[in-house]
């Protein structure tokens, strides 16, 4: 920063910049929230729709017939990534669960380019967690961080989960991929999946209720410390071009920016942000009141001396960019899957009869 460092809060003469109404069409955290909830919403479709298509079978045929909703692929990252294996060693697309290997990587494909966006833009689970966190600061006045020398053990337990999941998917030669994914329990993971949840255990339940209840209080508890996806999301991230970047010259140091961070990043004392923990959410940037100080950027912004530039000379992401990126590439993968055929799984109607009614019996 050039000359004296100015007093916390204080305001650099000139400068704009601050926090936009809602309704203004650069506010990125309006384009975030609706982004996150299409995306809510799209999910509580499928799982309802995938819920009826089940119960089709359940029920010999005779309750509702509504088809599969290929999305509930992506709620299959095991398989996802066992898929990867399949494909890397073969050079082939899977004969099963291809579109589950394909959304996983349409996500890791975001996280290159975009930091961990899938995390604050996409996931209904990112999303419901940031809900709980909103709900708690409203109540307690504040949500609440853990003491470093507690925080930074539990960090690694999301690294721990991936590890044991890591192994499991890719410890398998390709023909061992093949012959599990293509068998009963292989054909039926997604019903196995719902009946976890359908015919939740009371340890899970205790564990979903404890969860949620810490959210309340640490913000993003689930995602912080124990997501494994996330956590492989995070090593993606790493290779990021595009980063929060801030201008030095013309901050202020008034410290909003990383008192408002999400992921509790020190953003306010760096000049990138590079660590795993960035979900790409900008709401530093939408915290800072100094125009062109704070961006999610591939170079360091102008600062406010240059804050009339157009945002994509300035090599910057805005919210509505944003959006069209992480949609863009979720919806463009969606369309290869159907184009190549791959979008709905190829297990015939009749094995589904034989063996969703059987599915409590069928492990694996
Ligand atoms: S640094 Fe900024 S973009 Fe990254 S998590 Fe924190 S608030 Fe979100
Ligand atoms: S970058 Fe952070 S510390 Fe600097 S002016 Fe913006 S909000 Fe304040």
């Amino acid at each position: 920063m050039n000359g004296k460092k100015r007093t916390r809060w204080q305001r650099r003469p000139g400068t704009i910049g601050g926090k936009l109404p809602w309704n203004d069409w650069r506010n990125a955290s309006s384009w975030r929230k609706a982004t996150q909830f299409l995306l809510l919403a799209i999910n509580i479709y499928i799982g309802v729709t995938f819920y009826y298509w089940v119960r089709y079978f359940e029920t010999a045929g005779t309750s509702v017939y509504i088809p599969r909703p290929g999305g509930i692929e992506g709620w299959l990252p095991i398989a996802g990534l066992m898929n990867i294996r399949y494909t890397l060693e073969t050079g082939f697309l899977p004969p099963i669960h291809a579109a589950s290997m394909l959304l996983l990587v349409a996500f890791i494909l975001i996280s290159l380019l975009l930091k961990k966006a899938f995390c604050s833009w996409l996931c209904p689970v990112g999303t419901l967690s940031e809900l709980l966190g909103n709900l708690g600061k409203k109540v307690f006045g504040r949500n609440f961080t853990l003491p470093r020398w507690l925080d930074i053990p539990l960090l690694s337990l999301k690294y721990l989960l991936l590890s044991f999941f890591l192994y499991i998917a890719l410890s398998m030669p390709a023909q061992g991929i093949q012959y599990f994914l293509m068998s009963a329990y292989g054909m039926i993971i997604d019903v196995k999946m719902l009946d976890f949840f359908r015919h939740i255990g009371s340890a899970t339940l205790i564990f979903v209720v404890v969860i949620s209840v810490l959210s309340l209080f640490i913000r993003n508890a689930w995602c912080r410390y124990l997501c494994p996806y996330g956590a492989l999301l995070g090593l993606f991230s790493l290779l990021s071009p595009f980063k929060i970047r801030r201008n030095a010259d013309s901050c202020i140091d008034c410290g909003k920016c990383a008192k408002n961070c999400p992921s509790h990043i020190p953003v306010d004392r760096l000049i990138q942000v590079r660590t795993v923990e960035c979900t790409g959410c900008m709401t530093c940037v939408e915290s800072c009141p100094v125009a062109s100080t704070l961006s999610f950027s591939l170079q360091t912004p102008p600062g406010a001396q240059d804050n009339g530039k157009p945002l994509w000379r300035q090599k910057t992401l805005s919210g509505v960019a944003m959006t069209l990126l992480v949609l863009g590439i979720l919806f463009a993968t969606i369309g290869y899957a159907i184009y190549a055929n791959v979008w709905d799984t190829p297990v015939p109607d009749h094995m589904y009869f034989q063996l969703i009614p059987k599915a409590k019996m069928i492990g694996h």
